[in-house]
């Protein structure tokens, strides 16, 4: 980076990064003039981004005047962030360090459509931001999970198996008409980003834990199985966001196992939470959702146990082929079924086929977030796109800094 290019949102980065957190720290890391540095700080201080720390000690010999450490202000504006699964939904009000400053969560039927779900989203938004005591004005972003494929670009769900109704409907808009509608506001609502649950997950839990690991996977096993990738701190989703969508990935040997993307034979259909309460129902256990499957693992039901297990070893197939692809240092199974008896299959198929230079260095885990990891990773997003360098400078810009 040359000093001219080091905008007032490059520096907010070094700042908010911590590799330069004072003025004489942020001279040398740009090569800015003094002065330079003092007006584009001045920019994010007036803008309310910027709020001054504690002194840092003075470096090298001879001393100087005590430097002032420089923070990024995560209490001046707020996030909305929801996390939608198949027959529930959770919500929050999160600040811009991921601190959850109000949170709810119930029964809500994605099946319902997205009509009817964003509207019911706007409406717990509101009442969420009214708890804090936050005014609307200051939400400056809204983020929003899913359980099914989404284009970034566009942000709109492509395909999606198991949210009927949602294909190519325009979320980001409708979520903003009706965020707008609820706090009744004739401004331009809060921008909305959509991104699929696995990679919001991967990217929270990699932030949340793992923040040294520079390539991280993740395995949601829920209703269906998806994954997601965090390389080198960065999502990554592929050319159109198709990157991780394991649980549509063949298995040679169920041809009549009935997935509900319409094909036979996908991992989903052998190895998912909503396929395990099929073989548990047809196993004399009756088991309708994939909450009741969680219920069975957790009371040590022995066809639950067995059953999961053999569902982890079905993932573990299909994962040799990923970790060997991306030599992953962590692999995080999350989700529903993410207990001992699936975890243990996934480790004996993992090690069993894969190649040993492969695994040396792999560490299998489960989650630290637990349900929060999509709201978190949602809330995350936003901020880490709203406040990258060009976004920056453009929202300070349009402020008249
Ligand atoms: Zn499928």
């Amino acid at each position: 980076m040359t000093g001219n290019q080091a905008s007032a949102g490059h520096l907010l980065r070094l700042i908010r990064d911590g590799s330069a957190t004072t003025r004489g720290a942020l001279q040398r890391a740009t090569g800015l003039s003094r002065s330079t540095v003092g007006h584009r700080l001045d920019q994010l201080f007036a803008a309310g981004w910027l709020r001054e720390g504690a002194a840092e000690p003075v470096e090298g010999p001879g001393g100087g005047r005590p430097s002032t450490r420089l923070e990024f202000d995560a209490g001046h504006a707020v996030v909305l962030a929801a996390d939608l699964g198949t027959r529930h939904a959770g919500a929050a009000v999160v600040d811009l360090s991921g601190r959850v400053l109000a949170e709810r969560s119930g029964a809500m039927l994605i099946s319902d459509g997205p009509d009817r779900v964003l509207d019911a989203l706007a409406r717990w938004f509101a009442d969420l931001l009214e708890e804090t005591g936050t005014p609307p004005e200051r939400v400056c972003g809204i983020g929003l999970s899913v359980p099914g494929p989404v284009d970034w670009a566009s942000g709109l769900v492509v395909q999606p198996p198991i949210m009927p109704g949602w294909d190519g409907f325009p979320i980001r808009e409708r979520l903003q008409e009706a965020w707008a509608r609820h706090i009744s506001s004739e401004e331009p609502a809060a921008p909305v980003l959509v991104d699929n649950d696995a990679n919001l997950m991967a990217y929270a839990e990699q932030r949340a834990a793992h923040r040294d690991c520079a390539a991280f996977l993740l395995v949601k096993v829920s209703t269906g199985i998806g994954a997601g990738v965090v390389a080198g701190g960065r999502l990554y989703r592929g050319i159109d966001g198709g990157a991780g969508d394991i649980g549509h990935i063949r298995l040679h040997d169920r041809p009549e196992a009935l997935c509900m993307c319409g094909s036979y034979g996908c991992l989903a259909a052998v190895a998912s939470g909503r396929a395990l309460a099929a073989q548990l129902t047809e196993a004399g256990v009756a088991t309708d959702s994939v909450s009741g499957v969680r219920d069975r693992l957790a009371a040590g039901q022995p066809d639950a146990v067995r059953l999961a297990r053999e569902a982890g070893r079905r993932v573990g197939e299909v994962l040799v082929t990923v970790v060997t692809l991306l030599n992953p240092g962590v692999l995080m199974i999350a989700g529903e079924l993410a207990g001992t008896p699936f975890l243990t299959g996934v480790r004996e198929l993992l090690y069993q086929r894969a190649m040993p230079r492969t695994t040396a260095h792999l560490t299998v885990v489960t989650s630290r977030l637990g349900e929060r990891a999509g709201l978190l990773g949602a809330a995350a997003i936003v901020v880490e796109d709203l406040y990258s360098p060009d976004r920056a400078d453009a929202r300070l810009a349009a402020l008249g800094g």
